[in-house]
């Protein structure tokens, strides 16, 4: 019984899946870039090894990457993917050139002999060019070259959406994360060049340049790979865990911003507490975690997240971009999706974050108020699983953030028990850490975790545009009022327990499904009937 009914469900999500992408048409490069082709799908990247000069005054970058990979069967020919704008200059493997073919975004790379299945080896890219400007960062893509109010360059990087490969050749797609990854990065003699992980080494180069050398020893998403150069001031703080042992704690700040960091950033140790209590240990502990002040709004670059938020705290009392953007190491950088149609997994858990955090810090009430403001932001007009398959900016509004949200606090109200709640949400960061993860792998997990059937729940909310609606009758009979409710959805079979005023003493659970029920009001005028759903997120209607 259990069995055929998950059965069924997949078909329906494959179904669904299917039908949304076959609604639009798609340009070759969208589908070159989106789709697992065997191409792609027959090595696994181990590693990036980037050597990056990057040349401010000319907006200019060159380098090589050293790209490590396991044959997952034998192998003859790959396909990569790097812009059209940037340049290959050559491609080397076991000290020979290999021949390739560009096709405006991906390149197809022969080998010199067929490399067998689970045989590890490396491959190395020269590139340059000038890559893609951001405009409006991070909600488009690419370099972003700025001054400070001194007039010394000033230069960030975000490619979340766009992908890693609008400046660096590599596998750019979200199912495969490098294991590890080095960037040696040479900048201008008089900038600080910063990228993730934890800095190993850095050394003058004699040529006005300079190197700096760092390390991520964790898996790490394309997008997440990342540099910041500037006039960096360097400040160093220790978070101290209970639990875990010390945390190296990283700024990098221009120097008109040091003093008012030292203050802004010790909001940082409270949010370490905050999420290690909720979601376990910070998942890239040995990388150390870091912010750094970038010239734009902000990016949760995998330990080095770029922060350009002016030392400002909102109305609430925090600065949202550490919060939000720091909470991704655990939900998106941690644990990840394999396709950006599923984007949800990586902000749906990561703006719930904010409110976790609320409620921690500035209590239950205020956590309500934060939500509740999120809420008048959904638009229900698009579903919040994408297209699958196809490299698009996939989602118009803003539903995966804060329908996303209220679609986790609506399975808060109706698990009705905060301990199992949070115990859920604690062992979900714990089971995935470090992960990609499905969609229906997280349906799977809170379905045993919760002890309550999600299926029909995650079809309509993650699938549908619309809301499950709450429709009810009351019937005046003989000085008595009837309610007749039922909940009208898009997917059969959802059933969902909405509290209402049955009497004057206070809310009742019942629990309305597609057939009308009948409840008797007793001797309730239809003013005072009430419906408690402030908590959930449903529509209501009241029907003649
Ligand atoms: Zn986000």
């Amino acid at each position: 019984m259990r069995i055929s009914k998950q059965v069924l469900l997949i078909s329906l999500i494959c179904i669904l899946v299917t039908s949304a992408a076959s609604s639009q048409e798609f340009s070759r490069q969208e589908v070159l870039h989106g789709k697992l082709t065997s191409m792609r799908s027959s090595f696994d990247v181990n590693s990036y090894e980037i050597t990056l000069k990057v040349e401010p005054a000319k907006k200019f970058i060159s380098g090589k990457n050293e790209i490590g990979f396991t044959c997952i069967k034998s192998i003859e020919k790959i396909q990569l993917d790097l812009n059209y704008r940037m340049g290959i200059d050559s491609i080397l493997h076991e000290n020979q050139r290999l021949s390739f073919v560009r096709d405006s975004n991906v390149f197809y790379v022969s080998f010199k002999r067929k490399l067998n299945k689970l045989e590890s080896t490396k491959l190395t890219i020269y590139f340059s060019g000038k890559p893609r400007e951001a405009i409006k960062a991070p909600w488009d893509g690419g370099f972003v070259w700025s001054h400070d109010t001194a007039g010394t360059p000033w230069v960030g990087l975000a490619c979340e959406g766009i992908g890693a490969s609008i400046w660096l050749p590599c596998k750019d797609h979200l199912s495969d994360e490098a294991e590890m990854m080095t960037m040696h990065l040479i900048v201008p003699e008089n900038l600080v060049g910063v990228s993730n992980g934890k800095k190993i080494g850095e050394k003058n180069l004699g040529n006005s340049f300079k190197q700096y050398d760092w390390l991520v020893s964790n898996t790490i998403n394309n997008y997440d790979i990342t540099v910041n150069i500037g006039d960096y001031e360097h400040l160093h703080d220790i978070y101290k865990s209970n639990s875990f042992g010390n945390l190296n704690l990283d700024y990098y700040v221009l120097k008109t911003g040091i003093e008012k960091a030292a203050i802004h950033f010790q909001q940082v140790k409270k949010m370490h507490k905050s999420f290690e209590d909720h979601f376990g240990i910070y998942p890239f502990w040995n990388d150390g975690y870091k912010l750094v002040d970038a010239p734009f709004w902000g990016m949760e670059h995998q330990s080095c997240v770029a922060y350009g938020n002016n030392f400002e705290n909102n109305k609430w009392g925090f600065d949202f971009i550490i919060i939000h953007e720091s909470a991704h190491e655990w939900f998106g950088n941690s644990i990840s999706c394999n396709d950006p149609a599923e984007m949800w997994i990586h902000e749906s858990f990561t703006t719930y974050t904010e409110t976790v955090f609320v409620e921690d810090v500035f209590g239950y009430q205020k956590a309500i108020q934060y939500i509740g403001e999120q809420k008048r932001l959904i638009k229900n007009k698009e579903p919040m699983i994408g297209k699958f398959g196809v490299y698009y900016h996939n989602f118009k509004d803003n539903d995966i953030y804060y329908k996303g949200a209220w679609m986790l606090q609506t399975m808060r109200t109706i698990i009705n028990n905060d301990t199992l709640w949070f115990n859920s949400l604690r062992d979900y960061a714990s089971k995935y850490r470090k992960q990609s993860v499905t969609t229906f792998q997280i349906l799977k997990f809170f379905n045993e975790r919760t002890g309550i059937n999600w299926d029909n729940f995650f079809v309509q909310y993650l699938f549908y545009p619309a809301l499950p609606v709450f429709e009810f009758k009351l019937i005046e009979r003989e000085n008595k009022l009837e309610l007749l409710c039922r909940l009208k959805s898009d997917v059969k079979g959802l059933e969902m327990p909405i509290k209402v005023a049955l009497s004057l003493s206070g809310f009742e659970t019942v629990y309305v499904n597609s057939k009308w029920q009948s409840f008797d009001l007793n001797y309730l005028d239809p003013g005072e009937f009430k419906i408690k759903a402030d908590l959930m997120l449903i529509g209501q209607k009241r029907m003649k």
